[in-house]
């Protein structure tokens, strides 16, 4: 059975500073939700407020509806996985796995059934018996994982598990990460700085900075309407520019530059006519086109890189902006070049 997580707002704070002033949220079970923010944000501080490795100043944590502010670590039944993997290098794999099993009271037949069944579940049944050291970065990274839910957590802990691994492992090892946390069907939180490995394995993110919550919401929802500017550039690339609001007939429009305007369907109602709006726009958003309609601009950069190409172009009005385009959309466009977008 999965549990549900509640953060119900928690405040922590070393000596004199307050790092998180009543924060809120809820996981619900099964969910992968990942805490993602810059360096310093309070991830970090906030997990180990769940694990239990840092006290509760105010608020309170519950675990399936209990709550646990001051149950002891050891009582909290809960799975880590840190960084630096933190898997004994005197110990073998097997050694490894068992460990977290001893205070378990389990029988030898029982021990051997869970520490097998793991092995599979993480595919490293092909070193049971070997050393850490004769073990690749990725491998090590399973055996602190396989370690961290042998013993049936009712939550599983994650803080920047991939840090430590090279761009393609990282890669096959969150595709890892996902599909096993899905087999078991654990709550799952996970800490991350890069907001790619958040979009690619997350059922929820959380964006934090300086201690507040930013938004919350599914990969696609917080992509695709960030609720603020923070969000919007911490999440993928995003040019933001200034525009001015116009109301014709009815309808609403974004006035970007002398010549150029676009109708806007989803506006939100504060904005005032005449009044000045940011617009974030993501780079594939823009078009470059030959009717010389949009924003004119000239090209002062292009990095063709296969599947598509970036442009970095300097408006008329002196604004950079980042444009991406389908490597076979247009001509590969020179630097230096005018160009109009839309
Ligand atoms: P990173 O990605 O760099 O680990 P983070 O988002 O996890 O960052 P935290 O480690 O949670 O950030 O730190 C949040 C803030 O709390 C930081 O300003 C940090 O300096 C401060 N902090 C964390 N631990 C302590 C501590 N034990 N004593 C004092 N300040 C602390």
């Amino acid at each position: 059975m999965s549990v549900s997580i509640i953060v119900d707002n928690v405040v922590k704070k070393f000596e004199d500073t307050t790092v998180i002033d009543k924060l809120s949220l809820q996981i619900k079970p099964g969910e992968l939700f990942t805490l993602l923010g810059p360096s310093g944000c309070g991830k970090t501080t906030l997990l180990r407020m769940i694990i239990g490795f840092n006290s509760i100043d105010g608020g309170s944590i519950r675990i399936a509806d209990k709550e646990v502010n001051h149950i002891p670590v050891s009582k909290r039944n809960m799975g880590m996985v840190f960084q630096n993997y933190a898997i004994f290098p005197h110990m073998s794999v097997k050694d490894n796995i068992a460990f977290g099993l001893k205070n378990r009271k389990l029988g030898k037949e029982e021990m051997e059934k869970r520490i097998n069944d793991i092995l599979r579940v993480v595919h490293i049944e092909k070193y049971k018996d070997r050393m850490p050291d004769k073990l690749s970065g990725g491998q090590q990274q399973r055996v602190a994982l396989a370690r961290a839910i042998v013993i049936h957590p009712e939550v599983l802990l994650m803080d920047e598990p991939l840090s430590n691994l090279d761009a393609k492992l990282r890669v096959e090892m969150r595709n890892a990460i996902r599909s096993i946390q899905q087999q078991v069907g654990i709550t799952t939180v996970y800490v991350t700085h890069d907001q790619e490995e958040a979009l690619a394995i997350s059922d929820r993110i959380a964006v934090m900075n300086g201690g507040v919550i930013q938004q919350i919401g599914t990969p696609k929802s917080i992509y695709e309407r960030p609720a603020n500017i923070f969000v919007s550039k911490f999440i993928g690339t995003s040019n933001v520019m200034k525009a001015t609001l116009k109301v014709e007939n009815g309808e609403k429009y974004i006035q970007l530059s002398d010549t150029y305007q676009e109708k806007m369907a989803n506006l939100k109602d504060q904005a005032k006519p005449g009044g000045t709006v940011l617009v974030s726009v993501r780079p594939q958003e823009f078009m470059i086109n030959e009717e010389k309609v949009g924003l004119k601009g000239k090209v002062i950069r292009s990095m063709f890189l296969g599947i598509n190409t970036h442009y970095f172009i300097e408006l008329e009005q002196g604004e950079e902006v980042e444009v991406i385009q389908d490597a076979d959309a247009v001509e590969l466009i020179p630097e230096g070049a005018t160009v109009y977008l839309k």
